[in-house]
């Protein structure tokens, strides 16, 4: 069965990449006929690995035209999930499954709200991968990809088929408390490392901000009932501060860019969450704030 994919960023292009070299059918799905035409003027994606590049002339396709979508890889930013799955709604044939590889939280409910008749699974990936220009990506860092299905149901046929292409991947019986430990992280570091202007590592100057950040989250896991994802929540945030002490976060990059960041689904949810669940959550709201005022100051869209 063929693997679609609508995205062709960062990780979109790492997975089909990976896809095609295995001699798996792919296809890469364009917003439109300029992107269509773009990409076929390049000859396919090319995957810079340990500085060797290849490149992989995987067919493509608008997103509005083809044959119908058995199997889609959603690799969007969060904030344009709903919009890029609205775009292919009416290709989805009965029964397709989308994976969703969005960060954060929100936008998958959001995307499987809007496609009842489809099984929509999350996935939760800590490899790194960046763009150098369009359809020219850069494999940055080994990591894993969790996928689970919130409303249960049997893991996929298909995961040897990642395993044959090499992208590392496991199935796990609770995907949300998965994103929800990996939302913890990001809150309690990202937002600090872009209002401090600041590495990783530098928030070790910060012990009392990452105590006050993970402490609430802690609370907010436990309210969520996602009790196992608030355990040692700030022994990892530390360990993660020391092990990536040199790199920029991603959301510092995306602010630093002038891109949009997904604080929507990353802080954004938490709050969100906190209203619902009528907890206080006063460092966290205030970090919010800041981050938003700090974004807009800027001409970056605060949502
Ligand atoms: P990215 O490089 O910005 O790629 C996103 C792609 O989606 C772009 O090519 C964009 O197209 C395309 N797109 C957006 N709306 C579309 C639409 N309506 N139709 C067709 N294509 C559309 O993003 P990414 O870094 O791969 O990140 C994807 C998700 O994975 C994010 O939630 C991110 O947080 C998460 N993630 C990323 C990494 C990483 O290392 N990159 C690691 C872990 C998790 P245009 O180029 O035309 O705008």
């Amino acid at each position: 069965m063929t693997w679609s994919i609508l995205g062709a960023g960062s990780l979109g292009c790492l997975w089909a990449a990976r896809l095609s070299r295995a001699g798996l059918p792919v296809r890469l799905l364009l917003r439109d006929r300029q992107r269509l035409n773009a990409y076929r003027a390049l000859g396919g994606v090319t995957l810079i690995e340990d500085g060797r590049e290849s490149l992989y002339p995987i067919p493509a396709e608008t997103a509005a035209q083809g044959a119908p979508i058995q199997r889609l890889l959603l690799a969007c930013k969060a904030y344009d999930a709903e919009s890029a799955a609205a775009s292919v709604a009416a290709r989805l044939a009965p029964g397709a499954e989308l994976i969703l590889l969005q960060n954060g939280l929100g936008s998958q409910q959001a995307v499987s709200a809007h496609l009842p008749r489809a099984r929509c699974l999350y996935a939760s990936s800590t490899e790194g991968a960046f763009r150098e220009s369009d359809f020219r990506v850069v494999f940055a860092g080994f990591g894993q990809t969790w996928l689970g299905d919130e409303h249960g149901g049997p893991a996929p046929g298909w995961l040897a088929e990642l395993e044959q292409a090499g992208i590392p991947a496991q199935w796990s019986e609770n995907i949300l408390e998965r994103l929800w430990r990996k939302l913890a992280l990001n809150c309690a570091i990202n937002p600090l490392t872009v209002l401090h202007q600041c590495r990783n590592g530098e928030l070790a100057g910060h012990p009392d901000e990452v105590a006050a950040l993970c402490d609430e989250l802690g609370q907010l896991l436990h309210a969520c009932n996602y009790s196992a994802a608030a355990q040692e929540l700030q022994g990892d945030v530390e360990r993660v501060i020391a092990a990536t002490a040199a790199n920029f976060s991603s959301m510092y990059q995306d602010v630093a860019q002038g891109r949009r960041s997904e604080i929507a689904y990353l802080l954004g949810h938490a709050c969100r969450e906190g209203d619902r669940l009528h907890l206080a959550l006063p460092r966290l709201r205030a970090v919010h704030e800041r981050l938003r005022a700090y974004l807009v100051a800027r001409g970056l869209p605060d949502t």
